[in-house]
């Protein structure tokens, strides 16, 4: 199968290996349809779905593989990312109304732009009765409740991106979690990424917007403690070694390269990470929706 011409046709190839609709999510982009969804590591169904939905040049299906941490893992990380199970069908994007600093960032793909408060989104997309959502490209929107008790956090400012209803360009109640610190590039000994085939889609100057989880293994960023406190750039805002909330190096999405007047239609986003202290008020409002994948540290 190549090019994904209907939700349909998308979900009548998943059904063929074993997938029901609720396993996973299928959402639009400009160009495509993509299913977004997460499966535990050794799954049967992952090697029939590789083969259906090979990993190629264009946005596709976004599968990945996870690992099932237990408490102890999960109790004793620094840093962990995460995978929520809410997914609005909008995307953090320009073409959605979102703005970024791109000051920080690539001059040819956008990677490295940092989003910035007043982004637009569509109101209608967002849920009506929780406190967070993912997007496909894993930008954690959050309000209410959830929202005050991050606040609570110093330097949330550096991390909290109000948005705004992209019609109305009204101020909405919810904030985007979008660090403008980034880690240094994860050691090449981390699993489950790899680099896609280039493409109109991808960088030929910077080589961040390639990355992408592979089918093959669950993903696992490993840093070097030492090393993550001297690169951070800017600097971890904590004071500490390990940050609240940090964006990873890599990108992934296929973002568009800038044309010089801003019409791209998605910036690449990073994967984000946060402390524990964090995390632990991200479990409490997301009970059962939150998955935690930890990164390893090493000296
Ligand atoms: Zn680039």
């Amino acid at each position: 199968m190549s090019g994904f011409p209907s939700e349909a046709l998308l979900w009548s190839e998943l059904s063929r290996c074993g997938v029901t609709r609720g396993e996973g999510k299928c959402l639009p982009s400009l160009r495509s349809w993509s299913w977004f969804s997460t499966m535990f590591e050794g799954d049967p169904r992952v090697h029939c779905i590789e083969k259906r939905f090979p990993s190629g040049a264009e946005c596709g299906s976004l599968i990945s593989t996870r690992i099932e941490y237990d408490d102890a893992d999960i109790g004793g990380a620094s840093l962990l990312c995460f995978l929520v199970s809410v997914h609005p069908r909008e995307e953090i994007a320009p073409y959605m109304g979102a703005k970024f600093d791109y000051g920080p960032a690539c001059p040819a793909c956008g990677s490295g732009g940092v989003l910035l408060p007043g982004s637009g989104f569509p109101a209608r997309a967002l849920p009506a009765k929780r406190s967070y959502a993912l997007t496909s490209s894993t930008v954690l929107l959050v309000t209410g409740n959830l929202l005050q008790n991050l606040r609570q956090f110093p330097n949330s400012d550096q991390w909290l991106v109000q948005l705004e209803d992209n019609k109305k360009r009204q101020p909405l109640p919810w904030y985007a979690i979008w660090s403008k610190t980034t880690l240094p590039p994860a050691f090449t000994r981390s699993k489950g990424f790899a680099l896609q085939p280039e493409s109109r889609f991808t960088c030929s100057v910077c080589d961040r917007n390639r990355w992408t989880t592979s089918f093959e293994q669950p993903f696992e960023y490993i840093y070097s403690r030492t090393e993550m406190s001297k690169l951070c750039r800017p600097a971890i805002p904590t004071g500490g070694d390990v940050p609240d909330v940090v964006s990873t190096w890599e990108r992934h999405g296929c973002g568009s390269p800038i044309d010089g007047s801003e019409k791209v239609w998605r910036v690449p986003t990073p994967y984000t990470f946060v402390s524990q202290r964090v995390y632990q008020v991200l479990k409490k409002h997301m009970k059962g929706k939150l998955h935690a994948i930890p990164a390893t540290l090493v000296e």
